[in-house]
């Protein structure tokens, strides 16, 4: 079945009880056991509840993958992925060097006091992963694809083998593309991890987070953690999520051609000094993403000349949202040296390019005159 068809009926299609078509919304905490050492499945709902059960189906089947967890946060996702990490004498976690700044605050200042060791490391570049992999400690590789604001891009099954050849554990944050557009563990990753606040939600009106595992031991694992530690999504969001998904694929090609026509004014306009959008032929990274996935995205960064003007973008535009976070169908403009990648140290802001000109924007899907016309009007 293509990905289209499994999005447009993500949940359970039909209620054995009464045939109800959307999945319904079990808001229940506890279930009544049937008879002492008997269960219908379904006992408390920290441990598994109808409704969310129905999301993470969909979500492993989006994947192709044995098992999905859905948790509270993108963030909760990601520190079950950190949880995995128990073996005394492998301690590392190399991670991309450019990722959302709450993966670097969560690994800097909550796991390295649990004795992770995370090094950063540019995952555009082959070599450079090998090289810190070499070093020898490693029990995760982490990439973002593409980064985040500057959208650089990793080979992933060169650096799926990388880890594999040293028995890390290889996880790719696919929060950009979505299993719409690719599917990380077809291309020889572990796990895939998401920020389904983002596209996977799409209507910037829930936080969500979700763990899709290659392998069932793993995936039973990640379950294990998710019980244990408890950072689940509650069954309303999941039912917010399984509605968000049914519209994925439509939302995504709308997104993504509004964000290419956008990418192409930005970068003929005499105030733009760079545009890093993969979707533009010239990009570094085009031929690479589109090598491996089936679109770009919706996502794009810029530079603008002068710092002085953010403050009148950001003061100036009525369509785009001045707002943190990206996905949903309303377009936003973040400004990520203040915003998203405040934790990132300085210097490695610098480093990268994530300056104080450089602007993100997440393209909804809007009319896309009413878009251009908005930037328009604030760069002049
Ligand atoms: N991963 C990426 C790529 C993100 O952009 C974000 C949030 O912006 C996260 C993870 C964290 O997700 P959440 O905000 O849902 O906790």
């Amino acid at each position: 079945m293509e990905q289209e068809t499994v999005l447009a009926q993500a949940g359970t299609r039909t209620d054995p009880g009464t045939g109800a078509l959307s999945t319904p919304l079990y808001q229940s905490a506890t279930f009544r056991h049937p008879a002492l050492g008997e269960s219908t499945g379904y006992d408390y709902s920290r441990t598994a509840n109808p409704t969310r059960t129905a999301l993470e189906s969909s979500l492993a089947a989006l994947d192709g993958g044995s098992r999905a967890c859905a948790f509270a946060s993108g963030m909760a996702a990601l520190d079950a992925v950190f949880r995995l990490v128990r073996h005394d004498e492998r301690r590392r976690v190399v991670v991309t060097e450019d990722p959302y700044g709450g993966t670097v605050r969560m690994l800097d200042q909550l796991f390295q006091h649990y004795g992770l060791h995370p090094t950063y490391v540019d995952t555009s570049d082959n070599g450079a992963v090998e090289a810190e992999l070499a070093r020898g400690g490693v029990a995760l590789l982490l990439v973002e694809f593409p980064t985040n604001p500057l959208l650089r891009v990793a080979d992933i099954a060169a650096l799926a083998q990388a880890a594999r050849r040293v028995g890390a554990l290889f996880a790719v944050d696919n929060t950009f593309l979505t299993p719409y557009l690719f599917r990380p563990l077809e291309h020889g990753a572990d796990i895939a991890v998401y920020s389904a606040t983002k596209y996977l939600g799409g209507h910037n009106d829930v936080v969500a987070g979700a763990v899709v595992c290659r392998d069932a031991d793993l995936g039973q694992q990640v379950a294990y953690i998710q019980n244990a530690a408890g950072a689940i999504l509650g069954p309303m969001d999941s039912w917010l999520l399984i509605r968000g998904l049914k519209t994925l694929a439509i939302r995504m090609d709308r997104q993504m051609d509004n964000a290419l026509a956008i990418a192409e004014f930005l970068s003929t306009h005499p105030h733009v000094q760079a545009v890093r959008y993969p979707g533009l032929a010239g990009d570094p990274g085009h031929d690479l993403l589109l090598r491996q996935a089936k679109g770009c995205g919706a996502v794009l960064s810029f530079e603008v000349d002068d710092p002085d003007r953010v403050r009148a973008i950001l003061k100036g535009v009525e369509i785009f949202s001045f707002a943190e976070s990206l996905g949903g169908v309303e377009s936003l403009i973040t400004y990520p040296a203040v915003q998203t990648h405040a934790d990132l140290a300085a210097d490695v802001r610098d480093r990268l390019g994530i300056n104080n000109r450089l602007l993100r924007l997440s393209v909804g899907i809007e009319n896309i005159n009413d878009l251009l016309h908005d930037l328009k009007t604030v760069l002049e």
